[in-house]
């Protein structure tokens, strides 16, 4: 396996380049992925200098937290099951999978701080991906009002699985538009500044289209 402190060189590098392409300004965040590593190699992560751990298992989460615990910032990056809630809730930082509503009524009810969540959007209508569809996206963030545990950060979505670029660079743009729609209702619980978007594939596209969290596994751990 690649040393990570020369991975995330070279990362760091392609995500500075992809930011003067676009000339854009944002401060990008990357998240290591380490759902398919060990919890020795989160912890080369950590040494690495990477601050932002996601996985998508309670099970992943909790093992590694145990071990690792406040030394990370915690991502979950899996879609939840709504009776796995009170298992993770208060162990995470960042949520970036909040889908529906049920989910955000378990989350309230569970959670003991305020909890910092993406809402997911599916942009591309791909049907295997979860995540809301573009049009339900502003009403469900505005259902949220009563949940003060619930705090909107920002938007999250997969790009779909093809090879080519513009079709990816679409669906990123697109949740950036929507993004922007969110900014402007000026919600006091739905800040949304951030985008969580773009994977070991896509991440240069998605910086240059204005992603502010990458979350990478294979490119960087794996
Ligand atoms: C696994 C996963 C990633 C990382 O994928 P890589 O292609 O390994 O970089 C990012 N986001 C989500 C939601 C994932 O499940």
């Amino acid at each position: 396996m690649a040393k990570i402190t020369e991975n995330l060189q070279f990362i760091n590098e392609k995500i500075k380049q992809a930011k003067n392409r676009s000339e854009k300004k944002q401060d990008v965040t990357v998240i290591a992925v380490t759902k398919q590593v060990t919890t020795e190699r989160a912890f080369e992560a950590i040494e690495a200098g990477l601050i932002h751990l996601g996985e998508n298992r309670p099970e992943g989460l909790l093992a590694k937290k145990s071990e690792i615990n406040n030394q990370a910032k915690w991502h979950y990056i899996g879609s939840l099951q709504s009776r796995k809630v009170k298992q993770v809730i208060n162990e995470i930082d960042y949520l970036h999978s909040l889908d529906r509503f049920s989910l955000a009524e378990e989350i309230d009810k569970r959670a003991q701080k305020t909890i910092n969540c993406f809402v997911q959007a599916n942009v591309s209508g791909e049907e295997s991906k979860h995540g809301l569809n573009r049009d339900e996206v502003i009403p469900f963030i505005e259902s949220l009002a009563e949940f003060e545990h619930i705090r909107i950060v920002g938007l999250m979505t997969m790009a779909p699985n093809t090879e080519d670029e513009e079709i990816i660079r679409n669906v990123f743009r697109e949740l950036k538009n929507l993004q922007q729609e969110v900014v402007k209702l000026n919600l006091p619980f739905a800040p949304c500044q951030e985008l969580s978007m773009g994977m070991s594939n896509d991440y240069e596209i998605a910086v240059e289209e204005g992603a502010t969290f990458v979350r990478i596994g294979t490119a960087l751990v794996g």
